[in-house]
């Protein structure tokens, strides 16, 4: 695989003429959180410091494909003036999709966009706003250089430098960065920065980089049979509820993660000037399952945090992938301390000596 090198100033440049005909969105920090937002080209020029876009984000890069809430169609009606028991109805559907370049993600960030497109692509039928956003869309990723406490992504099958799901991938070594695109798309992006090949001690460099990212993750899991051991526990809600007796029900976990899915419907307005919308949910929620008569078939936060933990490490998953990628956002911004890891190993140890017995 090729790989080119750039400066700081380079990478800069780089972004800036990217800048002119996409919308570049790379993480941004808002007092004491970092978000993924869009850098307009006089941002852009103007920013002396590369190191502001590489920042470790808050919440995940989604909403570049899966914004927050989103205008379906808009409907307009006029009453016919000749005959006013009629109307004239157009239904207006807007193109939300912009020609997009997601800078700074973390190789979690762009596995989780795989996650996401089950759903909206691999379904019965694919969402056509989501495959627009997502057509639309570069992922240039940077591996990491180090690991937080909270990082597990060795848990799922993955490590700091993992390529999937990127089209461009970058190292950040002394001087530079060492960059590699993996797409057609991230080839034709990468032409662009006109960047020299990098030697070999460049590429050592990389090698050291990784290497040292690799060794700050915490222990392999030695979970086995994670999908069949969390769903053996499925039905013991005692379980559920004395794990996730700290929850607050707050839906923080949900809403930071790069791979949950959940949305909910508004329609606004009247049958003569209205539009839908949807818009992100989530299923910590008490009310995500409550149906018109009442029932709620997940009536308590064990039962809606058996649902998460289900959906990614058990019944959610595809071609043996979690539905988790370990990026730890949801252990880091859990106002109750609650860490994924810690019930996923209880899930798996009750499982275990159910089975033993
Ligand atoms: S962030 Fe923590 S407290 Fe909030 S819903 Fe998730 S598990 Fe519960
Ligand atoms: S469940 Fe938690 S660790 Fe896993 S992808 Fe979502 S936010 Fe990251």
């Amino acid at each position: 695989m090729s790989t080119f090198f750039a400066t700081p100033s380079a990478l800069l440049g780089w972004l800036k003429s990217v800048s002119s005909d996409n919308r570049v969105v790379a993480p941004k920090k808002k007092g004491s959180v970092v978000l993924f937002k869009p850098w307009t080209t006089e941002e852009l020029g103007a920013c002396q410091d590369a190191s502001e876009l590489l920042i470790r984000s808050t919440m995940s890069a989604k909403e570049v494909v899966f914004p927050k809430c989103e205008t379906l169609y808009e409907l307009k009606a006029t009453k016919d003036p000749s005959d006013l028991s009629k109307l004239h109805q157009e239904l207006i559907v807007p193109n939300n999709a912009t020609a997009t370049v997601l800078f700074g993600a973390r190789p979690c960030d762009a596995r989780g966009f795989l996650c996401l497109d089950m759903p909206y692509l691999q379904g019965p039928v694919v969402d056509p706003y989501y495959k627009a956003h997502r057509d639309a869309l570069v992922i240039v990723t940077q591996a990491c250089s180090n690991a937080l406490p909270t990082c597990f992504c060795n848990w799922i099958g993955s490590n700091p430098a993992d390529e999937k799901g990127s089209d461009i991938i970058f190292t950040p070594i002394e001087g530079g960065f060492v960059l590699s695109a993996l797409t057609e798309k991230g080839t034709a992006l990468l032409a662009k920065g006109g960047f020299d090949a990098a030697d070999d001690a460049k590429n050592t460099a990389v090698s050291e980089a990784q290497a040292k990212a690799k060794s700050q993750l915490p222990a392999e899991s030695t979970l086995k049979d994670i999908p069949q051991k969390v769903y053996a526990r499925f039905n013991d809600e005692a379980f559920w509820n004395k794990e996730i007796e700290k929850c607050l029900s707050c839906g923080a976990c949900t809403f930071l993660c790069p791979t949950c899915q959940c949305f909910t419907m508004t329609d606004k307005g009247n049958q003569l000037d209205g539009k839908r919308m949807r818009s992100w949910d989530g299923c910590m929620a008490s009310h995500f399952t409550l149906e018109a008569s009442g029932h709620n078939p997940r009536p308590s936060r064990g039962m809606r945090y058996r649902n998460r933990l289900g959906h990614k490490f058990s019944y959610g998953r595809k071609d043996g992938d979690f539905s988790c990628v370990g990026c730890g956002r949801c252990i880091r911004s859990c106002p109750a301390h609650l860490d994924i890891r810690t019930v996923l190993s209880n899930a798996c140890e009750g499982a275990q000596k159910k089975g033993e017995e």
